[in-house]
């Protein structure tokens, strides 16, 4: 997309359960200028889940109905369900000036890398193996039998976190937000940003004495 805009696309992946979802909330809540894309998905919805507003649920036919529509910026099959990003998820953002966070997986995030401008990509990690594993239990929601193909699914995806612009180790929640919130603001104080966002004051400090 040759979006001429200055707002920046976000793309942010991790294992599942290396706390993204939560790091994710906590940063659109201090920052209006944020706001996460809502993804469509084949998977059923969890209890808590609101359909348009956690994803937008579908079935397989209407995904591909999507897909033929060239509805998505990118979409993959992850945990054998679809999951995908639409075009018009993302606009809707970018035209009301925010900047836009994708919480997607490595296959999405790659797509994105290659259609997109103004993208910016993070991975969060988790400390360790074991860490992670304890935040999969807590949330107390699947046998054992998940729990592993969950483990086993979240090292294949920290494989690709090399191919990422910035990795973020979630031990402490304050100390990863602060360092998301560093990268979001680095990337804000951009030159090409800047004009925009202070043009007057720069307008004003570059004016030649006597030329007005
Ligand atoms: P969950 O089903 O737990 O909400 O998400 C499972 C995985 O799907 C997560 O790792 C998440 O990053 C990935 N995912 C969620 N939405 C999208 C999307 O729109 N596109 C892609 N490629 N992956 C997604």
């Amino acid at each position: 997309m040759e979006n001429g805009t200055v707002e920046t696309v976000y793309v942010v992946s991790a294992a599942s359960g290396a706390g993204k979802t939560s790091l994710l909330r906590a940063l659109i809540e201090q920052d209006s200028g944020l706001a996460v894309s809502v993804s469509h998905t084949t998977r059923a919805p969890r209890s808590a889940e609101r359909d348009g507003v956690d994803y937008h649920f579908v079935d397989d036919p209407t995904f591909v109905g999507l897909i033929e529509q060239n509805a998505f910026v990118e979409h993959a099959h992850v945990f054998d369900r679809r999951y995908g990003t639409s075009w018009a998820a993302i606009q809707l953002e970018l035209e009301q000036g925010h900047d836009v966070l994708l919480e997607i997986d490595w296959q999405g995030a790659r797509q994105v890398r290659e259609r997109l401008l103004n993208v910016v990509s993070i991975f969060i990690l988790p400390p360790s193996l074991a860490a992670l594993e304890q935040r999969l239990r807590a949330r107390n929601q699947d046998s054992d039998e998940v729990i592993a193909r969950r483990m086993e699914a979240a090292v294949a995806e920290m494989q690709h976190c090399t191919e990422y612009d910035y990795l973020v180790v979630n031990d402490d929640f304050q100390q990863a937000l602060t360092d998301l919130n560093a990268i979001i603001q680095a990337r804000r104080l951009q030159l090409r940003r800047q004009l925009t966002a202070q043009a007057e004051i720069i307008s004003a400090l570059l004016e030649q004495p006597g030329s007005g």
